[in-house]
């Protein structure tokens, strides 16, 4: 099971890390031939502007679209969330919109730009560790998309089928949970199994 990082800009060695600790063999992900030989997808968090340009600029937004039309799984942290949304509120900038879900930018405000919570996770036995820095939240979601977290009343780790997105950094501690639970994911479309 191979799953590839993209690594246009962002938090990509991090991500790989915690894939490895999951049980993967994890790549960096700097062109899209390779998109061919991966199970599974993690887009990262950094600027979601900067991604989704560098996204358009190098061919991935097609290529990744028929990634996830394959249906391999996919997982966005924060920047990735962003640019995984269907709409992103207020704002036209370059994004794949594979995922029925409606996101704000910048939502914590000010005081709480950055800060770290141990968060339930739906799946997940125990509290992950999450870091939020300048975290997107998700505003609306579809019908399919099952919500997997929430922290103060809000929707911050979802899933709709082969896609998940969070909107903390869950690549930025040693719980590699969350990382866990996709691989489970990618093992299971892999072996063609429904979602379990
Ligand atoms: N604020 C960034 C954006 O809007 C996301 C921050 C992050 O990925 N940590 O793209």
């Amino acid at each position: 099971m191979k799953i590839g990082v993209l690594a246009l800009q962002g938090a990509v060695s991090e991500h790989i890390r915690s894939l490895e600790q999951a049980g993967a063999e994890a790549v960096a992900v700097k062109k899209t031939q390779q998109l061919s030989e991966l199970d599974g997808l993690v887009i990262p968090g950094g600027e979601s502007t900067t991604i989704g340009k560098l996204m358009q600029k190098y061919g991935f937004i097609e290529q990744i679209r028929e990634f996830s039309e394959a249906g391999k799984p996919i997982f966005g942290t924060c920047a990735g969330l962003i640019v995984l949304a269907k709409e992103i509120e207020g704002q036209e900038q370059p994004h794949l919109g594979l995922m029925d879900i409606t996101v704000t930018r910048n939502a914590f405000g000010r005081q709480k730009e950055s800060f770290e919570i141990d968060l339930p996770v739906v799946g997940i036995e125990q509290p992950i560790r999450a870091v939020f820095i300048r975290a997107p939240l998700i505003r609306e979601i579809g019908a399919d998309v099952e919500v997997l977290s929430v922290y103060n009343g809000e929707m911050v780790t979802a899933r709709e089928g082969h896609l998940l997105v969070s909107s903390f950094h869950p690549e930025l501690t040693d719980d590699y949970r969350l990382h866990e639970y996709f691989t489970q994911m990618v093992r299971q479309s892999k072996t063609g199994e429904s979602k379990g």
